[in-house]
């Protein structure tokens, strides 16, 4: 934990101020943005929030933090879940804040390349990419504030992971700044490079635990010459799961998105965000909503397979999207999900994939799991069926708010939490698709990691960061 290390000494926070230069640190009450959890569960604390706009500036606080084993946490969007961000305990750490390094370096259409600095928010690099009439597809309801190094450290998901593949598979090489202030160059354009262990892979999902991540070269592609939305009712997650197999022999590569909503879910958004039109006249329980990228001559391909799926029964309803606005408007209902769920109190948000031969019974089990711990419980269930990943947000009963629920019942947070871990790993899931394991999940992952696992994970750990100065605390304690 973070609370192994000492404060920083008066003179080191002189020192670490002085290399990162005038505007390039933080203290006392300008601080406080850098501490805010999206969830609002908890508040962070550091000693420091320092800003370098070099790398050359990086390597020099992390070289002076190495010398005098001083934490550090590395900060890009801090949109981050798991509390990777943020360190609520303990306050002797100091924070790297990536922000003032945003800019887009380069970019290649010869390549497929664009080389951007780690605090460049993702929809500015969906900007630029649909300048060059490329897209750059990693995309989340987050993307107006999260950032490329954040997404890399996380190995962020997204809607679009079923053709496009997570974070990772869409970074060619990283610079980075390693534990002992070393400046690691990796910025290739190249797609095959076989020299040895492949360090990005290493930096990409560490969480900051194992270096700062300045920059990346991304993958672009090129950009569908049509794009159709569709919002379909069906009767359960099993129908979603059939469909989805449908769908992925009939359409194939063309699927982009292929997202699960319960009816809770979209009555939920519709009660904070009155202004998003319902889908449809009459309340469904399931939803999925669907995203179609292809050649031309797709959309009257879509429209065929639809109505052959709604012969089929495995459709109540569909809805395909005539206009850029009525997509919006559809995509506003999943988009919007997490904040409502924030509005609404929930209390528990899962991140579990599942084989997706598996997602029904999963669905089923844990729910009834919940209804045992509590049979009022409320629970927001949605997620990308194409990548197995279901989300749970639990809520206090209908009328009770969240405090005076989780004053009742104190161990209800936990009890919530590891019924749905215990299902995921008797599937043979992953308690963490998507957001990684920060400081919220790092015990849990000493219960479902194996042995040998974790002890590969230390030893790398050990090897690159043996004052253990890099994100102390999170993923491993
Ligand atoms: C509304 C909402 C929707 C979301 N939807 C999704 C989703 O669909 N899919 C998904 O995967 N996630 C989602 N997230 C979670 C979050 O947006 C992602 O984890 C994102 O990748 C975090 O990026 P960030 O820039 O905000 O990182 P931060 O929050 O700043 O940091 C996250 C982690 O990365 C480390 N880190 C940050 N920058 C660097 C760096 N430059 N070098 C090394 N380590 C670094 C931090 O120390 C921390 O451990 C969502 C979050 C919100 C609030």
């Amino acid at each position: 934990m973070t609370a192994g290390f000492t404060p920083p000494e008066p003179q080191a926070v002189a020192a670490l101020k002085d290399i990162a230069g005038s505007g390039g640190w933080r203290d006392g009450a300008d601080m406080a943005r850098y501490f805010e959890d999206p969830r609002g569960r908890f508040t962070g604390q550091a000693t420091l929030v320092l800003r370098p706009d070099t790398v050359e500036t990086v390597s020099k606080i992390v070289c002076y933090c190495s010398a005098h084993k001083i934490g550090i946490i590395p900060y890009s969007g801090g949109t981050g879940v798991v509390a990777g961000q943020l360190s609520p305990d303990t306050p002797n750490a100091v924070i790297v804040s990536l922000d003032r390094m945003n800019k887009i370096r380069e970019v290649s259409v010869e390549d497929g390349v664009l080389v951007a600095e780690a605090g460049c928010i993702l929809q500015n690099i969906h900007a630029r990419a649909a300048q060059e009439n490329m897209i750059f597809p990693l995309s989340m309801a987050s993307k107006g504030s999260c950032c490329i190094g954040g997404n890399l450290a996380t190995n962020a998901g997204g809607i679009q992971v079923l053709r496009h593949g997570n974070a990772r598979d869409l970074c060619l090489g990283v610079e980075a700044v390693l534990p002992d202030g070393s400046i690691l160059n990796e910025l290739s354009p190249l797609r095959k490079n076989n020299t040895g262990y492949d360090l990005r892979h290493l930096l990409i999902g560490s969480e900051g635990t194992l270096g700062i991540i300045t920059a990346a070269s991304l993958i672009l592609k090129p950009l569908d010459p049509e794009s159709v939305t569709v919002f379909c009712a069906i009767r359960d997650h099993s129908d979603g799961v059939s469909l989805y197999k449908e769908l992925r022999a009939d359409l194939g590569e063309s699927l982009s998105a292929f997202e699960l909503m319960s009816g809770f879910g979209v009555d939920l958004v519709r009660r904070h965000f009155p202004k998003f039109p319902a889908p449809f006249a009459q309340r469904h329980d399931w939803h999925l909503l669907l995203q179609l990228d292809g050649p031309k001559g797709m959309p009257a391909q879509v429209e065929e397979v639809m109505g052959r799926m709604l012969e089929k029964n495995l459709l109540s309803d569909a809805v395909i999207a005539q206009s850029a606005t009525q997509s919006e408007d559809l995509w506003a209902l999943r988009e919007n999900t997490p904040e409502a769920n924030r509005m609404e109190g929930a209390f528990c948000s899962s991140d579990t994939s599942v084989p997706i031969r598996k997602i029904s019974d999963f669905v089923k089990e844990t729910s009834a799991a919940l209804r045992d711990i509590h049979a009022g419980l409320r629970v927001n269930t949605y997620g990308h069926i194409g990548d197995g990943n279901i989300h749970h947000n639990v809520f206090a009963p209908e009328g009770t708010s969240k405090a005076d629920f989780l004053r009742a019942h104190p161990d209800m947070v936990d009890a919530v939490r590891m019924a749905i871990n215990e299902v995921t790993h008797k599937s043979g899931g992953s308690i963490s698709a998507e957001h990684g394991i920060g400081r919220l999940k790092a015990a849990d992952l000493e219960i479902y990691a194996s042995t040998a696992k974790q002890t590969a994970l230390r030893a790398i750990k050990d090897a690159l960061d043996p004052h253990n100065i890099m994100n102390p605390g999170a993923l491993l304690r």
